[in-house]
């Protein structure tokens, strides 16, 4: 080991494409890692979890954490990397709110065991075995991580030092993230470390947005044909650019689909799902309580909209069994 700081990855709950996102810094990455010591991450090197237990604590200079909580084991490493780390960055939508494996927490653990390893039908499972956190084989006893009861956002089980939203946090940003941890150039505890306005700020559509939005019929991008340069509420299609976080580089608008919110609420939001709610009751057009119902009966699955990446740290939480 050198004396240069020491810097930890790590893969909770998540699709691994955060850790792809790591890997695209491409150049940058080999410059950050002759800079620091990379001493966990588990996709791409063989360091053990007995290695950083073996650290003392606040060796680790920068803890990148990366998916939700959603087991022991998740949990676990979460809170060994913050004992051993000064800094820890919630990295990505899913540490950052839960994201989009947090929907599951519409459900039950019990639904979604019944029907993955019971209901589902391509399920062959007669005796209706179920995964156990302990089980004995040949005498010999099997462990595996105990599945919580909800998925959970990195700052539910640990404190968190900053925020990088997106699903995956985009290049420029995280290289710009490393590179203010290393020049001790981080804002106050606790910022995100993405811009702090709205994406519609930055769309290349921004001139085309109505003034005053009224809408009076919703359409799923898949209605219609959308033009590729007029603001997606001015064609009828729900957008979530006026209520996310900015700093993706508009990745989703300029491949002509609406942004679905994975950078979460702009600063000073508390809750990204209420807020797009409330910002669509200003802006649906509707006189009888009848109109508003037929409107809103366009978009299909109001919940699943609004809380696609965020039902964990929503003021919800869990819409079944809080925890
Ligand atoms: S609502 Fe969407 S399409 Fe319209 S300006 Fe905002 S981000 Fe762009
Ligand atoms: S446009 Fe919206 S959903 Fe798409 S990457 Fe950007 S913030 Fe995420």
């Amino acid at each position: 080991m050198t004396g240069k700081p020491k810097v930890a990855i790590c893969w909770l709950g998540g699709c691994g494409g955060c850790d792809e996102a790591v890997v695209d810094l491409n150049e940058v990455l080999l410059t950050v890692a002759d800079a620091v010591d990379i001493v966990l991450w588990p996709i791409a090197l063989d360091f053990k979890y007995d290695h950083v237990k073996a650290m003392a604590d606040g060796e680790i200079t920068l803890s990148i954490i990366n998916g939700n909580v959603r087991n022991s084991e998740q949990e676990e490493v979460a809170k060994l990397l913050r004992k051993k780390s000064q800094i820890v960055l919630a990295f990505g939508a899913c540490a950052c709110f839960g994201g989009t494996p947090g929907m599951a927490n519409f459900r039950s653990k019990e639904d979604i065991f019944n029907w993955v390893y019971k209901d589902a039908p391509t399920v062959n499972n007669p005796n209706g075995v179920f995964p156990q956190p302990v089980s004995n084989v040949d005498k010999k006893e099997l462990t595996l991580p105990a599945f919580h009861e909800s998925v959970k956002s990195l700052n539910q089980v640990i404190d968190v030092d900053y925020y990088l939203p997106g699903c995956p946090p985009p290049t420029d940003l995280i290289a710009h993230a490393v590179t203010a941890t290393l020049e001790n150039k981080l804002p106050m505890k606790g910022s995100s470390l993405a811009p702090h306005k709205a994406l519609c700020d930055s769309c290349p559509r921004n001139s085309t947005k109505p003034q005053k939005i009224k809408l009076t019929e919703i359409k799923r991008i898949h209605e219609i044909e959308a033009k590729p340069d007029i603001c997606f509420l001015a064609q009828g299609v729900l957008c979530m650019g006026i209520a996310t976080r900015d700093g993706c580089g508009h990745n989703c608008i300029d491949i002509n689909l609406p942004c679905r919110g994975c950078f979460g609420p702009v600063e000073g939001v508390r809750d990204a799902g209420i807020k797009m709610i409330s910002t669509l009751a200003a802006i649906i057009d509707a006189e009888t309580d009848k109109d508003i119902e037929k409107i809103t009966e366009q978009i299909i699955d109001m919940a699943g909209y609004n809380f696609r990446f965020s039902l964990p740290s929503s003021m919800f939480g869990s819409l079944k069994n809080p925890e």
